[in-house]
């Protein structure tokens, strides 16, 4: 479940939304081209503009988890990967009649199932275990944590991350002292992120659109059996 906040033209409303209703405004919202980004706990904002007489009105939809993800270490993660991934995913009772987490043929400890569980990053339909919108919002959030740098702090030898971008920059011939000392570069930790802006506006923006971008295959991508199940 989730805690909605529809911001319009009246000002807010809030309500709550199930995750097969949280599911639909994300999959209407990417349909739209909507800007979608999803949170470190497991949520989205959903934004776009509405052009009425007089001027163009911002709008968005909050969608918050009632239960945030948590932390989500490696182990998690790694244990939320198997099971997003492989097939079939069950619950079955281990020999000392413990719940179990059966992905494939990868056992997931009970341990660490009943933490799946408590958190409500699993939830079972119909005898299959799958990730709820919650993990697989967190999951993105995660994958994507953007940075933009101090303008000027790139050209800093000490900074290792961005020495490899200022490199490329001065190669003769290209942007070599053409740098404004307002650039700011822009970094994803999914790596498919190396931009610069001219000043850290511009790199924030260029971030959020990242963000966004992997927002939106992420929607697209969900699978269509992506069906809703009480969480327990
Ligand atoms: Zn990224």
């Amino acid at each position: 479940m989730f805690r909605e906040t529809v911001t319009h033209a009246g000002g807010d409303t809030e309500g709550t939304a199930s995750e097969a209703h949280a599911l639909m405004l994300l999959r209407r919202a990417a349909r739209r081209g909507y800007a979608i980004e999803a949170t470190a706990p497991g949520g989205a904002l959903i934004t776009w503009t509405c052009h009425q007489l007089g001027g163009v009105e911002h709008r968005s939809i909050s969608l918050v988890p009632q239960m945030p993800v948590g932390t989500l270490t490696d182990a998690v993660t790694r244990d939320l990967g198997l099971i997003a991934d492989l097939r079939p995913v069950e619950y079955v009772f281990n020999d000392h009649g413990r719940r179990i987490i059966l992905a494939g043929l990868t056992e997931i400890s009970a341990m660490m199932t009943a933490t799946l569980r408590a958190r409500q990053l699993v939830t079972e339909h119909r005898g299959t275990v799958r990730l709820t919108l919650t993990a697989r919002l967190g999951l993105l959030a995660a994958a994507h944590r953007t940075t933009t740098t101090e303008p000027d702090s790139w050209s800093r030898p000490a900074d290792a991350g961005m020495a490899a971008l200022t490199a490329g920059l001065n190669r003769p011939g290209r942007r070599a002292g053409m740098i404004n000392r307002t650039a700011s570069a822009a970094t994803c930790s999914c790596g498919r992120l190396r931009a610069f802006g001219g000043d850290r506006a511009d790199a924030r923006r260029l971030a959020r659109a990242h963000r966004r971008d992997a927002a939106a295959s992420f929607v697209e991508a969900l699978p269509v059996s992506f069906t809703t199940a009480v969480t327990a």
